[in-house]
């Protein structure tokens, strides 16, 4: 036995290797070491033909699942080494193989996993200059793949979708993006595979396969080398772990970025979409303000569209007209809502009947999930917004599964598949018979313990039934004495005794031969069922997906009137209109109605970047969240928080907030806020949304300053960026900008002073604040009076009119030959103004020098000094 369980590990070195034997599987060595501590199970030892014993230790077969989410969910693999063939009739040592590997990103416990998540299993690839990304999930069957020219967007967007596991190659350890980075950005598990995983000629042969096409043009695959890399190695992947066809994964969704608003991560993170920063908690987030969804297809929905806003206005107008229809239409809406809640998981249960693990159970939950269908189609016919008339289209109710699964499973069926009990009366004429002999056999029984009483005189004499010993009669100690002398004894128990007749025996072949031929048949006509239910995987995904955007889109219905949203009007000439904006997620977390609205206003004119100042405390990064996040809420197709809402459409909104908490990276807070403020300054286009908070902050004083002056002026010059912008910040010398650059405001959000104190109006209001009421904000936050009153002291030693008067000087830079040539002053260090200067000319140098001019087409060309002219 030792020897075949080393052989099987020898091929699943990366594994632990759960390795079965009788009711239990076994590790041993190693595993069993990594196993016993990561299970807080007990370690024992078993002799193996060594001088020494190995270290065993194991779980019940029973229990299993949950010992090995517990040790999956730690980013461990887990190869699970069956017994392929009956002990009884096994000639010898059984056969055992490894029938499926469970990792991370193929965990296929629902029960262990978050229903209102994907768990995505991701592939990423480097090929030369590009990035090949591949996600699945198991447990639904979603399948999609995209690629990209740099390493921040495939980061950005691999921490989307959060896998719990991503595969690479080896030539991704050659790029930008490092294992490191990949553990710690998204936190997943994530391994290199061998290089035959990413043959070209394998992953071509693997997708064809899979997908029944000749051509991987026919998937969408055609222009995407690396995409298609990524997918075919993710297949063969999936392959080799689960050890099955997956034949729910039906096909594949190519997908390019271009249709959705690109958010980096920090962005995300910072606007709190769908966890808050800290705590990391779904309270407190904009999903968990939304999230009034009724089924788990729904709530996974609801996330992809937070974390994938639209671009396109009609793609977002019609869903904006659904969610206005719904909300209109309350009673119906409610209705719908109603039939939504009992709907089970479909796309997950999908997965399970492909497995072969739906039971009896889960077909249940399934027949009465789409026993709701026919009255919500019904119900959709009500509605004419574009997008719920094709919803109705696309809706099949599957009536045909859930005539076949009424009729066939009992309403009381149990979890168990071999132990009868499931396959309803009246189905199938085999089943009726052998039940009917298996129920008189009862009577028979129950004649027979009543005719041996008459006889023997025994009063309490009972026929009994166990597992070992089959049926038996049992007679209690005080009547031993008139047992008949035709009993043969059994057992002797403390209190009884038991005892066979021949005829008893005979009895019992009779019943349990049918209770055998019952359970088996039972258990082939479950399993014809299910196979059934796993042909219609296409039709039951249509449905599936159509109730999940349905549900979706009553949410944002629901919530839109319960909240009091508006429905945003959308345009394209970059105006951006919110009279009395909240924020959503604010606006729940205080007492309600004490949010205070405020309108924000900007376009591609005069207005385009507003600087705003204000006390600490006074809601400036409120203010601006809130307005990211209106915008944001507009172009997934949700109602917004204010009175009335103009959106002008974005292609991307940027964030760099506050003092980044990725200490763990090992850079300066100030590192990091200078790395994002380029990355912003370099991919931001004049259609994206800045929100730009305390930048220059983690500096001195002159730097941080200069910094931030120097930001803006870049923003703001058209020929530059010109990207609408909010700016918060508490250098109050920022605000002479606004009559020296005509498209920069100043903006304050008001404080009254009272006596010594300050009140906060949270009002917005426009001008600059000309103090920083810093040290009443210290006193409101309990700073003791000594050291308020000593810094009151200082504050007025500090002559601040020097600074100050040196700002009013200062021409405004526009374009950088003036900049460099006129310092901001004399005892900035130049050095550190640097970062600005690469993101224009070193920019160009650079990209001429790598300019590949064979391959250039004139008008490529063309296009490209008229770029360079542009950061020049
Ligand atoms: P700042 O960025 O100016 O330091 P914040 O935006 O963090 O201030 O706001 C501080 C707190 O003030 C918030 O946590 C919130 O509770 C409250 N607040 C902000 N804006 C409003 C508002 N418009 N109405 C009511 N309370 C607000």
């Amino acid at each position: 036995m030792m020897k075949q369980y080393m052989e099987t590990k020898k091929e699943y070195p990366d594994c632990i290797l759960f390795y079965r034997l009788g009711d239990f599987y076994e590790m041993f060595f190693e595993d069993a070491i990594t196993a016993s501590k990561e299970l807080e199970i007990t370690l024992t030892g078993k002799s193996c033909g060594l001088e020494e014993r190995a270290p065993m230790c194991g779980v019940p077969y029973h229990a299993v699942d949950s010992y090995l989410s517990r040790l999956v969910a730690k980013g461990y693999k887990v190869a699970i080494g069956e017994q392929v063939e009956d002990p009884k009739e096994a000639k010898g040592l059984v056969r055992r193989e490894v029938v499926r590997i469970v990792t991370p990103g193929t965990n296929l416990d629902t029960a262990a996993l978050d229903e209102t998540k994907n768990n995505y299993l991701c592939a990423i690839v480097y090929l030369t200059d590009r990035f090949g990304l591949a996600l699945a999930d198991v447990t639904t069957g979603e399948f999609f793949a995209t690629e990209f020219d740099s390493s921040d967007k495939a980061l950005d967007e691999i921490c989307k979708y959060a896998p719990s596991e991503v595969i690479c190659n080896e030539s991704l350890h050659m790029s930008s993006i490092s294992q490191e980075e990949l553990e710690n950005r998204c936190d997943a598990s994530v391994s290199t595979l061998d290089s035959w995983y990413f043959s070209e000629s394998i992953c071509t042969k693997v997708l064809l396969e899979k997908f029944k096409v000749s051509t991987v043009d026919s998937l969408g695959l055609g222009e995407f080398a690396c995409a298609k890399i990524a997918s075919g190695a993710l297949l063969s992947y999936l392959q080799e772990t689960q050890k099955t066809d997956l034949s729910h994964i039906t096909g594949i969704s190519v997908y390019t970025t271009g249709n959705y608003m690109i958010l980096d991560n920090a962005t995300r993170r910072n606007l709190e979409l769908v966890e808050t920063l800290r705590e990391k908690q779904k309270r407190g987030s904009l999903l968990w303000v939304l999230d009034k969804t009724k089924t788990a297809m729904g709530a996974r929905l609801l996330r992809k569209y937070i974390e994938e806003p639209l671009l396109s206005k009609e793609l977002i107008t019609k869903r904006l007209e659904s969610v206005k229809e719904l909300k209109n239409q309350m009673i119906n809406r409610e209705e719908l809502r109603e039939y939504l809640g009992p709907i089970y998981d479909l796309e997950r249960l999908i997965g399970k009947v492909v497995f072969g693990s739906a039971n009896p159970r889960d077909l249940l939950a399934f027949k009465n999930s789409l026993y709701m269908l026919p009255f919500i189609k019904g119900l959709l016919g009500e509605f004419s917004a574009p997008l719920l008339v094709e919803l109705e289209d696309e809706l099949d109710d599957l009536r045909d599964l859930h005539d076949l699964l009424a009729n066939g499973i009992q309403e009381e069926a149990p979890l168990a598949m071999k132990e009868g009990g499931i396959i309803r009366t009246g189905y199938n004429e085999e089943v009726d018979r052998l039940r009917a002999a298996k129920s008189e056999g009862k009577e028979w029984l129950a004649k027979l313990e009543e005719e041996e009483r008459e006889k023997s005189g025994i009063k309490n004499l009972k026929i009994k039934y166990n597992k070992v010993f089959g049926y038996y009669l049992e007679v209690t100690n005080s009547y031993k004495g008139q047992v008949p002398d035709y009993y043969t004894r059994k057992q002797t128990l403390a209190n009884a005794e038991r005892y066979i007749t021949p005829e008893l025996k005979e009895l019992e072949d009779t019943i349990l031969g049918a209770e055998d031929k019952l359970y088996a048949l039972e258990y082939e006509l479950f399993q014809e069922i299910r196979r059934t239910i796993a042909d219609n995987i296409v039709r039951i995904q249509k449905s599936a997906k159509a109730v999940a955007t349905l549900d979706v889109l009553c949410s944002l219905a629901y919530v839109a009137e319960k909240n009091n949203y508006v429905c945003p009007t959308i345009n394209e000439n970059g105006e951006l209109d919110i009279k009395d904006g909240r924020h959503p997620v604010v606006e729940k977390m205080i007492p309600g109605g004490s949010f205070i609205p405020n309108d924000t206003y900007l376009n591609d004119k005069k207005q385009r970047i507003s600087v705003i100042t204000g006390p600490n405390m006074a809601g400036k990064s409120t203010y601006m969240r809130q307005t990211a996040l209106i915008v944001l809420m507009t172009q997934i197709g949700s109602f917004v928080p204010a009175k009335s809402a103009k959106i002008g459409l974005v292609d991307r909104i940027f964030t760099r907030v506050g003092a980044s908490d990725d200490l763990a990276s090992g850079q300066s807070t100030f590192m990091i806020e200078m790395t994002e403020v380029a990355g912003i300054l370099r991919n931001a286009t004049s259609k994206s949304l800045l929100i730009l908070d305390e930048i220059g902050r983690g500096t001195s004083t002159f730097d941080g300053l200069s910094i931030a002056w120097a930001v803006v002026e870049h923003i703001s010059d058209s020929k530059l960026l010109g990207a609408k912008t909010l700016f918060a910040t508490h250098y109050h010398e920022l605000t002479e900008l606004e009559g020296k650059i005509e498209n920069v405001n100043n903006y304050c959000i008001a404080v009254k002073e009272k006596g010594d104190d300050i009140v906060f109006l949270r009002k917005i209001v426009k001008g600059g604040a000309d103090k920083s009421y810093g040290i009443q904000v210290a006193k409101l936050a309990g700073v003791p009076s000594s050291v308020i009153e000593r810094a009151k002291v200082i504050v007025n030693e500090l002559d601040q009119a020097d600074i100050t008067n040196k700002i009013k000087d200062i021409e405004v830079n526009a374009g950088r030959k003036s900049r460099t040539k006129k310092p901001l002053y004399d005892e900035v260090d130049l050095s550190q103004m640097s970062l600005f200067d690469t993101v224009t000319d070193d920019d160009v140098l650079k990209e001429i020098e790598e300019l590949d001019t064979e391959s250039l087409t004139p008008l490529e060309a063309l296009n490209m000094l008229h770029r360079f002219q542009n950061k020049l």
